[in-house]
């Protein structure tokens, strides 16, 4: 492959996205021997650590994850830390001449990623400072990865697009959506543009709706402070749902190059129209409840969370993308906390056949008629628990007593009994970073399109509705989308 020597540096390398995510990614990006010889991490935080601190943090790290000892060991001599963050003022200078330091003592050629995995409300500084000292440029490449938030409505994502591009070009900046590293959410483009049999039928003439669920059984956990700041749109919808959207929606584009494929996606999003916050969507915040045999507490009763909270944990929409493919065929988007079960999907049902020959009655229907049954196929894209699709379709149930009587069925395909377990969606993020692809990151007119989109969900102050945990949110959902509070499915290999 093309990767060069580079330094990685992490922006609080002692905090738990590192720990969970960056760190566990790169050790397994550098199994490959050819990665191994041109990677070095260097971490940076408030934390006083030293060089060996910082190895024996990422040790444990490792260790949870279930590597071997022996292996983890070589890797982490390699890592290195400079305290660069400090509550009595930051020391980018020094940073600057360790970084070179550094390259010159191991024969760098001075390819640079700073990876700001900081608290949102540093990125600026962060950025600036990166800039003030010369940082955003070097003998080689720089980049610069930007976690999410990216924002917090659509005017703070464009002062943060603005402070970027004084110090860093938009092709230096890889913006994170975890999502779009995920196998399932790029297999979408293989499956809609590798196929010819999906793609003549993907529209309006044949599609009825689109529903995207991304539902979580865990409550906020020890996220209450941040999380009430925010809720679910901004946490979810803006970025991981919208991505799914776009990528279901999008046109063909003209090559796989990240130019193209972006391009078709702000395409999409400009063709979203704004949501009503009074017609088109449902907000809700999760009462006490029992998920899979326990008892879990109200949202306001979490720690970190006000008594009086009105933040929303659940949210769903339904919105229409005004466009020659898609018209007329309504978008549903769902997501939500302490729901029923962890499910990431999504879900094309297809239209119905024009007469339904199968009925009690022997008699032809037309789906119009009241009383005429008629069930048509849907196509899952399961990214969680299990990657893998479904197509479902109506089969002769066997036997009957003179009658044909037809029975739900379905084609599966499971990624990980295909190809065995998935890689983490980081792996592949990081991978593209230091290969300077950024076909899977957030472009800034993306971003800032997609906050527009939500942006009178966001000024609103609609109604939240109280939800028991462990349901599918709200009753009210149903004004949506009739019976969607009953209608989850599940994925590949979880029946
Ligand atoms: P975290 O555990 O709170 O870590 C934050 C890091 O920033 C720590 O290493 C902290 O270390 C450092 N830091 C430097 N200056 C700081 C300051 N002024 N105040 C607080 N911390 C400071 O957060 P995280 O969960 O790793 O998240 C990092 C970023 O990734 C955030 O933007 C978050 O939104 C994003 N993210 C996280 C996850 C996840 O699963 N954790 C998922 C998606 C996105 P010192 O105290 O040593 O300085």
């Amino acid at each position: 492959s093309d990767i060069q020597t580079h330094l990685f540096v992490i922006f609080g390398a002692s905090g738990d996205l590192a720990r969970r995510k960056l760190l566990p990614a790169l050790y397994r990006l550098m199994q490959s021997e050819e990665v191994a010889r041109r990677c070095y991490v260097l971490g940076t935080a408030r934390t006083d650590w030293t060089d060996e601190q910082f190895r024996e943090n990422a040790r444990e790290a490792l260790r949870d994850k279930g590597y071997a000892e022996q292996e983890v060991s070589e890797w982490c001599t390699r890592n290195l830390y400079y305290q660069c963050l400090g509550e009595e003022g930051n020391d980018y200078e020094g940073l600057r001449r360790r970084i070179e330091q550094l390259e010159r003592h191991r024969d760098l050629p001075g390819n640079r990623a700073f990876y700001l995995s900081l608290p949102p409300s540093i990125y600026r500084s962060a950025i600036e400072e990166l800039g003030e000292v010369g940082l955003n440029a070097s003998p080689g490449w720089t980049r610069l990865v930007v976690e999410k938030p990216f924002g917090y409505d659509l005017e703070s994502a464009r002062a943060l697009n603005d402070h970027v591009h004084q110090y860093f070009s938009e092709d230096q900046v890889y913006r994170i959506d975890h999502y779009l590293g995920k196998e399932t959410v790029q297999n979408l483009l293989a499956f809609r543009f590798g196929n010819a049999i999906f793609e003549s039928i993907w529209s309006r003439n044949h599609i009825e709706r689109v529903e995207i669920t991304v539902s979580e059984s865990l409550g906020v956990g020890g996220r209450g402070a941040y999380y009430d700041q925010s809720g679910q749109v901004r946490d979810m919808v803006q970025n991981h749902l919208t991505q799914l959207l776009t990528l279901t929606a999008m046109e063909p584009p003209t090559s796989m190059s990240a130019t193209a494929i972006r391009q078709e996606k702000v395409k999409v999003l400009n063709a979203v129209q704004q949501p009503d916050p009074a017609t088109d969507a449902v907000f809700g915040q999760y009462e006490a409840g029992t998920i899979d045999g326990e008892s879990v507490p109200a949202y306001r009763d979490e720690p970190d969370i006000p008594d009086e909270s009105i933040t929303e944990t659940f949210a769903a929409l339904r919105l229409n993308v005004a466009n020659w493919r898609w018209q007329g065929v309504p978008f549903y988007l769902r997501t939500g906390k302490r729901l029923s079960a962890k499910l990431t999907q999504i879900a094309v049902r297809f239209k119905g056949a024009p007469v339904s020959l199968f009925q009690e009655s022997g008699q032809p229907c037309i789906p119009q008629n009241a009383g005429c049954e008629m069930r048509s196929n849907e196509l899952l894209i399961t990214l969680q628990p299990n990657e893998g699709f479904d197509l479902r379709f109506e089969v002769k149930a066997p036997g009957g007593s003179g009658k044909m009587e037809l029975e739900t069925q379905q084609l599966s395909f499971s990624y990980q009994d295909a190809f065995g377990p998935v890689p983490d969606a980081y792996e592949t993020l990081l991978r593209d970073v230091i290969l300077g692809d950024p076909t899977l990151f957030v472009r800034a007119d993306e971003v800032e399109a997609s906050w527009q989109l939500y942006a009178p969900l966001l000024e609103a102050e609609s109604p939240v509705h109280a939800y028991e945990a462990g349901t599918w949110g709200p009753n009210e959902v149903e004004r949506l989308l009739p019976q969607w509070t009953s209608t989850a499915r599940t994925g590949p290999s979880a029946e």
